[in-house]
């Protein structure tokens, strides 16, 4: 305790120097890569890999070298790393269907509280404010969107790396006053899909590493040309791993062994250990100990975590914390078993389902060699311990599920505790993943084969595998939108029928929803709510169905009653909306949630664009009323001067859809102001420089085609940009030229 206390007040020497001038305490950057390996980097002894931004912070700072996430999937993991707790405590258990509930308190908040200025800059739509990440920012930048429906396709299908980094860095650019920062930022380039310049590369998954390490480093000089000087500390890790296969699991979120749980782990800055390599058994819950230990705030009780710094920097051996593990989305999605487990420094026990697997982590991290038969003792040591927490865990997951549940339901999960999708197999005796993860991988490869428009090859193979007892939820569940896809409604609704009678999933009766709407029935959508019943996705496909039936006052009550002072939720359903790339059908959806939120200018200017994309005279005639609206106010207001971001999103759907509408100078206008408001649109700036070619402005396109693939040679749109450059070279002041 003493040599902790000490540590901590050494680290804290800024708070304590009392004759000098008070130095501001250190700003804090945590820096997560989604789905990247512990051995994907460079300094880990990768000789493939080139990731030379991570590999300086190493050398300077403290590497963690057995370091595990709790879960292996993207929102459960991130919660644990921000709030100190472990899956079961804060009971966000998978995407989608939780939110961390409000009670609960993260890093964010505890820094906030002492004086320091947080703000989040995250990829992936599954960490959206409205799944309660976004507590304690005072920033939550989470614009993320498919954008393959845009006139002129560029294939990006997330929000890439540099569009963060650039969120990232004019938030810290426009900030006022001198408290020092907590800046959190997500890269989700690793994760599946790949760019098209990853996959011209040798092995394209390492590429997206590297793209994101190429990111970092111009998120770390950026900071350092802002703040020249001023002290950083900084955390680096990973949600998850990649499994590639090993034990039969193709990627995450499926099984629980270190393939996807071994994650990097580092720390840099004041007061840390230089180019020091620990073996401490570390994990995601030690994070918020460890940072508030360092910028010497007060520790937490309630919070299972210990100061990493000071247990690597201990002489003599330390009692092994325990840590947990699990894998809950196959439970909760597909009714198969849930399995979970816990660890120490050496032993890791995987206790559900039976049989139990023990692994001898010293001898064997590989997890090849089940020793539960030999050390029975250990067994029943870290068995009760996982006993203990299974018992505290349903309380906590009950709060932080999102879905409202209906009574019906409430009954019969009371006497399963939380498991949402149970039905066929008796407790205790449903699908091992352990057992089904292969069969599982080839679902993957259908699902593949659709992606690439594959559809009729893709369903063939899901059919032949629907009569496995085991895989036929998820064969239905990947079905029924594959057929819903080519028309066929009356098997997309069997199949969601189905689901849900295996299941009980909730997205069963979504998708069900969804049929009956694409299919005309709107009567037989609005059947399967209850009125008010609280649930977001429930009161969004009332709406629509209502809509349909042309009672619109109605659809207006149903939406007001449930998003009214929400628009957090409302948010989500727009990102939900835009993310999918809306088809016309679609259009009464974003015309209810701008109903809603008739305020929200990003929205109207989105409406604008997709009536432009859509086309027809009457929507045509609208679209570019709306369009024009949306870039008075953005540019006649002081919106540029309050919110530039925000104005040069709304002027880059503005300027797109002009162009589709015809109007190529106005569009050119808008892109220009776009830009110009926000430096950091590189896509717009491609694009705009595709346009301006058309245009016969070859000067001024090549300028921004060479400086945006000068400035970030790996992008996404990369390749476009090079293609069109090489059109513009072969036709040199070609006015009649196509590029592209
Ligand atoms: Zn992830």
């Amino acid at each position: 305790m003493r040599s902790r206390l000490a540590a901590a007040l050494a680290s804290a020497a800024w708070l304590i120097c009392g004759a000098c001038a008070p130095p501001s305490p250190p700003s804090v950057l945590l820096v997560t890569f989604d789905t990247t390996r512990h051995d994907a980097l460079g300094f880990a002894g990768n000789e493939a890999a080139r990731t030379p931004h991570l590999d300086a912070l190493a050398a300077r700072g403290l590497v963690f070298e057995r370091a595990y996430a709790s879960a292996g999937i993207t929102l459960p993991s991130h919660t644990t790393l921000l709030t100190g707790l472990e899956p079961h405590a804060h009971g966000v258990r998978d995407n989608g269907r939780f939110a961390l509930p409000s009670e609960e308190v993260t890093l964010a908040e505890r820094l906030t509280e002492a004086g320091w200025e947080s703000a989040a800059f995250v990829s992936a739509w599954v960490l959206a404010p409205a799944f309660g990440l976004d507590q304690g920012f005072s920033r939550y930048g989470a614009q993320v969107r498919a954008t393959s429906s845009h006139p002129l396709d560029l294939g990006v299908a997330q929000r890439p790396g540099e569009e963060v980094t650039d969120a990232a860095l004019s938030w810290l650019s426009g900030r006022e006053g001198e408290d020092p920062f907590f800046l959190w930022v997500h890269y989700y380039d690793p994760h599946l899909p790949r760019t098209e310049s990853a996959l011209a590369t040798e092995d394209p998954y390492l590429a997206e590493v590297e793209h994101a390490d190429s990111e970092l480093g111009r998120l770390l000089a950026g900071i350092d040309s802002l703040h020249p000087g001023r002290e950083l500390l900084i955390a680096f890790t990973s949600d998850h791993g990649e499994s590639f296969g090993a034990h039969g699991e193709a990627t995450h979120a499926l099984l629980a062994y270190d393939s996807t749980l071994h994650v990097p782990l580092l720390l840099a800055g004041p007061g840390l250990p230089r180019g020091v390599r620990s073996p401490v058994f570390a994990r995601h819950v030690d994070l918020v100990p460890t940072l508030l230990a360092r910028l010497g705030l007060p520790e937490h009780s309630g919070l299972p975590g210990r100061d990493l710094v000071t247990a690597a920097e201990a002489t003599g051996a330390l009692p092994s914390p325990i840590g947990w593990f699990e894998s809950r989305s196959p439970s909760l999605s597909l009714g198969w078993a849930p399995l979970d487990g816990v660890r120490d420094a050496r032993w890791k026990l995987t206790a559900r389902p039976a049989p139990v697997e023990l692994y001898d982590l010293r001898l064997d991290p590989n997890e090849r060699d089940n020793v539960a038969a030999e050390h029975p003792g250990v067994v029943e040591r870290l068995g009760r311990l996982h006993a203990e927490r299974l018992a505290a865990e349903t309380a906590a997951t009950n709060r932080a599920r999102r879905t409202h549940v209906p009574d019906e339901t409430k009954e019969r999960l009371a006497t399963l505790g939380y498991v949402e999708a149970a039905g066929q197999w008796p407790s205790g005796q449903e699908p091992d993943p352990r057992r089904w993860a292969r069969a599982h991988a080839l679902v993957d490869v259908a699902r593949g084969a659709a992606q690439q428009g594959r559809f009729d090859e893709a369903i063939a193979a899901l059919e032949a595998m629907r009569h496995s007892p085991a895989l036929r939820p998820l064969v239905l569940r990947t079905l029924a939108p594959l057929y819903r896809e080519r028309g066929r409604f009356s098997e997309a609704a069997q199949a969601y029928i189905a689901y849900e009678r295996l299941t009980g999933a909730r997205e069963a009766r979504w998708g069900l929803a969804e049929t009956y709407l694409a299919e005309g029935r709107p009567e037989r959508a609005l059947n399967l709510f209850p009125a008010e019943s609280g649930e977001d996705r429930a009161a969004a496909l009332r709406a629509r169905a209502l809509s349909a039936l042309g009672r619109h006052e109605d659809a207006d009550r149903e939406l007001e009653g449930h998003f009214k002072a929400r628009l957090d939720g409302l948010r989500l359903r727009a990102l939900l909306v835009l993310d999918a790339a809306p088809r016309p059908e679609d259009e009464e959806g974003l015309r209810l949630l701008l109903r809603a939120a008739p305020n929200d200018p990003e929205l109207r200017a989105t409406l604008g664009f997709w009536l432009a994309v859509w086309g027809g005279d009457s929507r045509s005639a609208e679209a570019t009323t709306i369009l024009r609206a949306a870039r008075s106010d953005a540019v006649g207001s002081d919106a540029i001067g309050s919110d530039a971001v925000g104005a040069a999103a709304v002027l880059s759907h503005v300027g797109w859809g002009l162009h589709k509408l015809g109007f190529s100078d106005e569009a050119i206008a808008a892109l220009e102001i776009a830009i110009a408001a926000d430096p950091g649109r590189h896509l717009d700036r491609v694009r705009l420089g595709i346009l301006l070619s058309e245009a016969r402005q070859p000067a001024r396109a090549r300028a921004l085609l060479e400086e945006s693939v000068i400035a970030r040679p790996a992008a996404a749109w990369a390749p476009a940009a090079r293609r069109a450059l090489t059109a513009l070279d072969a036709n040199p002041g070609d006015e009649h030229g196509e590029p592209g």
